[in-house]
């Protein structure tokens, strides 16, 4: 749970009421964040050498909707060029968001420093005079604020308040990804997954009404109240994550579980108790059943939290959130959604791609996880029935209406209408087909490697062809060619 436990330090304190360096306080800068990570984790942070640390403070005016904030990015370029600007993502403009984001300052080392708005005010572009060197470091600090719409009608809303659910995913300036092309800036369409990041460190204050629950990724580590004007700051970590999410709701309720040494929680709306606990069983039985597939869940706590996002779900590092229509009225397709969520652990958060570009890499192998899942903790029969029924069926439905694809574009390069039917559907065939060609150790084996090489990094689906031909030993490009580069 994120607000109860209690795990003030006299380390921790000081980096909370000051702005000092941690590295100054505690001689081990990487203490905070681990505290995020099961034991058996914590050496994973080190290794990845000098990646971005966000310590982002915001506050919630919870009768105006508005989110102000401030955050330091500790920043090392990383890149194997020379870069004369940095971009942060503004998610929260998207329409498809509806919220309104803006940059109020920007401090460029020591210097305030002119911005500008690109990618449809998605993008902050900062100028680095002087550019900034390969291994060279820089402190960005941002003030920013967010109009949190309100939906109407309790109406379904991934960004927003609807039915006294406040989420708040990408709420604030994330960095976008630098790869050799450049900078991502791509504005996706709004049937599709939009965000793109790379691993960070995040320590995070929320201050919000007292009587608010506030859920988030990582741990928080510390609940203060502030009697003076009947508010709570919840300090929270996490890392090394992708994303860093939060949600509030004066009425969630909560249940708790452990999923071998990860405490489990699920958030719901009390009306929801009865189906709040069995995603919680849900969630708890597919964090264990991929960590024995794949390789272990590597964070301290995991969420999962009612949201108003009607029958659907959505996946962020750590927290995952449940459409409302799945504890209410669509409890047939409960426990398939939350162990689609729980696989986006492995295949968005610990292995990240462009989800972009290549959308059908991760949301493919989360799709057809589910069939790993039931064969462990189902049936062989059970799994062989979501072929058929999931994606087989639906797949053959869209070739014949003249809609398929090549599984492996941009989600631009899909109409709402194909995209899960190619996307989800014929992405998981890929892998089916691939399972059937290599058997399931070997299956498991190119899984537990492609986990391995690619933990806290960023895969391409050549990369994932190279690494899966290299461990079984066989040729795939006709697998390849056949599920994700023929369009029929
Ligand atoms: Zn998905």
């Amino acid at each position: 749970m994120k607000r109860a436990t209690l795990f003030l330090t006299f380390i921790l304190l000081p980096l909370l009421m000051s702005c000092i360096e941690p590295e100054q306080a505690t001689g081990d800068h990487l203490a905070p964040y681990k505290q995020s990570l099961l034991p058996a984790s914590q050496g994973d942070i080190a290794p990845l050498g000098e990646i971005p640390r966000y310590r982002i403070t915001v506050r919630l005016d919870a009768e105006a909707l508005t989110l102000t904030g401030r955050q330091q990015v500790f920043y090392t370029n990383n890149e194997g060029n020379k870069l004369g600007e940095v971009y942060f993502r503004l998610y929260p403009n998207l329409p498809q968001f509806g919220g309104q984001m803006q940059v109020q300052r920007a401090i460029v080392g020591a210097r305030d420093t002119l911005f500008t708005y690109e990618a449809g005010n998605t993008a902050l572009k900062l100028p680095l005079t002087p550019s900034l060197l390969p291994g060279e470091k820089l402190q960005i600090e941002l003030d920013f604020t967010v109009q949190v719409p309100h939906a109407e009608d309790d109406e379904p809303h991934l960004f927003g308040l609807s039915q006294g659910i406040l989420s708040l995913p990408n709420f604030y300036p994330m960095l976008a990804v630098h790869e050799a092309a450049g900078w991502h800036l791509d504005v996706a369409p709004e049937f599709s997954d939009a965000v793109f990041s790379e691993v960070a460190l995040y320590e995070v204050s929320i201050t919000a009404p007292l009587d608010m629950m506030v859920v988030t990724s990582g741990s928080a580590l510390e609940t203060q109240p502030n009697p003076d004007d009947g508010t709570q700051t919840v300090y929270c970590v996490g890392g090394p994550m992708r994303d860093f999410s939060l949600m509030m709701s004066r009425e969630f309720q909560v249940a708790s579980t452990t999923a071998y040494s990860t405490t489990v929680n699920s958030y719901y709306l009390p009306p929801d108790a009865s189906s709040g606990q069995a995603v919680l069983q849900h969630a708890a039985a597919a964090l264990r059943a991929y960590s024995d597939a794949f390789g272990p869940y590597p964070f301290a706590e995991f969420d999962v939290v009612e949201a108003p996002l009607g029958n659907s779900a959505m996946e962020y590092p750590g927290l995952i959130l449940i459409g409302t229509d799945l504890y209410r009225k669509r409890a047939d397709a409960r426990e398939f959604l939350v162990v689609h969520e729980v696989g986006h652990q492995w295949w968005y958060s610990l292995v990240g791609n462009d989800a972009v570009n290549h959308p059908w890499l991760d949301e493919g192998l989360t799709e057809y996880s589910v069939y790993v899942y039931n064969q462990m903790i189902h049936s062989g029969d059970a799994a062989d029935e979501l072929v058929e029924s999931r994606w087989l069926i639906p797949y053959q439905v869209a070739v014949g209406k003249g809609l398929d694809a090549a599984a492996d574009q941009s989600s631009l390069a899909f109409s709402e209408e194909n995209y899960e039917y190619i996307v989800y559907a014929k992405g998981a065939l890929f892998f089916h087909a691939l399972h059937q060609a290599v058997g399931d150790q070997v299956y498991l084996a190119i899984m537990r490697e492609y986990l391995q090489q690619y933990k806290h990094g960023i895969a391409t689906p050549a990369d994932f062809l190279r690494l899966a031909e290299a461990v079984s030993g066989q040729d795939l490009d006709p697998i390849y060619l056949e599920w994700v580069l023929t369009v029929r």
